[in-house]
């Protein structure tokens, strides 16, 4: 496995293999890689010839008060478990090969991008769109693959490569959970030893939101108000939001009828948590 650093090697490498047909696929992550990125990265070697992963903690995805000094960088685990799942290429870019001086361009986000996570981070989409647009343009890569696990996110770079015509293929693989059915996240490390077990609940308030529908309840808001009574019985964990919308636009429904997906953000001390579910509505006798 190749470690690049530099962006013009990174073109020059997928230059070279795109000449020869070579499917290139791209797997981009912020590292600290864990169950839910092998995943990723086992999926996209199954469908392209040549994997590159990518390892960039972003910063201009982050707010001001964000974690982004302490995020975790565990680089030598981190190649290792690349090197493992069969990746051809580590892509370690540095800030400042990313954002040299002079930068300025930015994407414009569509709608998509206003609600939930956009409300919360005013910023955060932005540097994703960015970043993502950048580090297609370097990988050049026919297929890229993202996680459930940031519904929202996928759904925003669905748009961004329909809208700006990256010419990449999104492929969106599941969220992989811990045993307890925790959503694996980079900053689950983050958590207190006595917040580990609540953390689940967010998981829960889903499941029980899913439940709901399952049961035939379709009004949107009481869907809500079921999550919302799973979190509130959790003293420790304060809600960023919990709605029940439309997979495609991530409006909110107020009458359930088809697929929706369940999002959800919540705090628990020091420590962000984000989860959804998709949920097919089952048929009903008329
Ligand atoms: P990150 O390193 O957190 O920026 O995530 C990189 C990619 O991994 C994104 O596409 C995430 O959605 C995905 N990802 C993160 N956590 C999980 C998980 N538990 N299961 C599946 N994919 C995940």
């Amino acid at each position: 496995m190749k470690i690049i650093r530099s962006p013009s090697a990174m073109t020059a490498w997928s230059e070279g293999l795109r000449r020869e047909n070579v499917r290139i696929g791209l797997v981009p992550t912020m590292g600290a890689l864990h169950d839910g990125h092998r995943a990723l990265i086992r999926a996209a070697r199954l469908r392209c010839d040549a994997l590159a992963v990518s390892i960039f903690v972003n910063p201009t995805q982050f707010g001001p008060h964000e974690d982004l000094t302490k995020y975790p960088r565990p680089i030598s685990h981190d190649r290792a478990l690349c090197k493992q799942e069969g990746a051809d290429v580590c892509f370690e870019p540095s800030v400042q090969a990313m954002y040299p001086e002079g930068f300025q361009t930015v994407v414009s986000l569509p709608a998509i991008a206003r609600r939930w996570e956009g409300e919360v981070r005013p910023h955060h989409f932005s540097g994703v769109a960015t970043v993502v647009t950048k580090l297609f343009g370097m990988v050049s890569p026919q297929i890229a693959i993202f996680g459930q696990k940031d519904f929202q996110q996928s759904v925003l770079v669905d748009r961004l490569v329909k809208d700006l015509n990256l010419g990449v293929r999104i492929i969106v693989r599941p969220t992989v959970r811990e045993r307890d059915g925790l959503a694996m996240s980079s900053r689950n490390v983050y958590l207190l030893p006595d917040d580990r077990g609540r953390a689940v609940t967010l998981y829960r308030s889903l499941r029980a939101g899913a439940e709901a529908i399952q049961q035939g309840v379709d009004d949107g808001r009481a869907i809500q108000a079921v999550m919302h009574q799973v979190i509130k019985a959790e003293p420790a964990m304060t809600i960023d939001y919990l709605a029940v919308c439309d997979p495609r636009t991530l409006e909110p429904i107020s009458t359930v009828t088809s697929r929706v997906v369940l999002i959800g953000a919540v705090r628990l001390g020091s420590v962000r948590l984000i989860d959804n579910l998709l949920v097919t509505v089952p048929r009903r006798r008329s």
